[in-house]
């Protein structure tokens, strides 16, 4: 039961994000592109701070070394990110790039779509492995991770999508690309699962790792894609999206305690 749960939030944080990551580069309107970013930001910071790390203080382990495990992920993250393993999209660049992309196809070659391929495996793999976790602990701090990671995974995916394809990738192919790498989430669920189910004083550090994972992600790749935009009325609708990211996550943690 427990299991299946965790494939279905695998399936959800992959495919889920990549068919609504589809329709972004079919035809959202431009504008949305900073609401929908930092709706995604919001999110994943109440995520972190409301809900996986309280839940990782309270379980055995010692508020310092949570903390430790928390600063040690930040810092491994930064070193995965410098060489490459743990690549987050950058949508407006890569949406320039596909906007410029016949002046430059020589730009992106095939060693940086297989770059790009085999950390967001590795990231993907990463995330099932927490989601895992998130569910062995609690069932209703698994579905708002799932929350966490689709919130990532749709900005992470389209900019991905908009990468291939700007590498004169077909459409098809470059969803095949994404699709088998999205199944990387489940197999890293389902070996999370077994290998964690028998190392329950592991999970609250695993905990501390994916807030971390969450904390990363929106402050350093999502805020600044969101302080680009010079406007003052864009500037008003980041912020009003972010709070209702963080709104929906308090809300529905109301309705979880009751
Ligand atoms: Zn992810």
């Amino acid at each position: 039961m427990l299991l299946a749960s965790i494939v279905l939030a695998t399936v959800l944080g992959g495919f889920l994000s990549l068919a609504v990551a589809g329709l972004i580069i079919a035809g959202l309107p431009q504008r949305w592109l900073p609401r929908l970013v930092g709706f995604a930001t919001g999110v994943l910071l109440a995520v972190a701070f409301l809900d996986v790390l309280p839940e990782a203080i309270e379980g055995q382990a010692e508020p310092h070394s949570i903390f430790a495990t928390l600063l040690i992920g930040i810092v491994a993250f930064f070193g995965l990110e410098r060489i490459a393993l743990w690549r987050h999209a950058h949508p407006g660049e890569e949406a320039k790039v596909e906007l410029h992309a016949h002046h430059h196809h020589h730009a992106i070659g095939n060693d940086t779509i297989l770059s790009v391929m085999v950390g967001d495996s590795f990231h993907n793999f990463v995330d099932g492995v927490m989601l895992a976790a998130t569910f062995l602990v609690n069932p209703a701090l698994g579905w708002s991770t799932t929350l966490g990671v689709i919130a990532h995974e749709i900005p992470q995916e389209a900019g991905d999508f908009a990468l291939m394809r700007s590498a004169g990738m077909s459409t098809s192919r470059a969803l095949c690309f994404n699709a088998l790498s999205s199944l990387m989430s489940i197999a890293g669920g389902v070996i999370g699962y077994f290998a964690l189910s028998h190392l329950h004083g592991l999970l609250p550090y695993c905990l501390a790792v994916a807030a971390a994972s969450f904390m990363y992600i929106a402050i350093s790749d999502l805020l600044p894609l969101l302080r680009r935009e010079a406007h003052f009325q864009t500037s008003v609708g980041q912020i009003v999206a972010m709070l209702a990211g963080i709104l929906l996550i308090a809300v529905s943690n109301l309705w979880g305690a009751h």
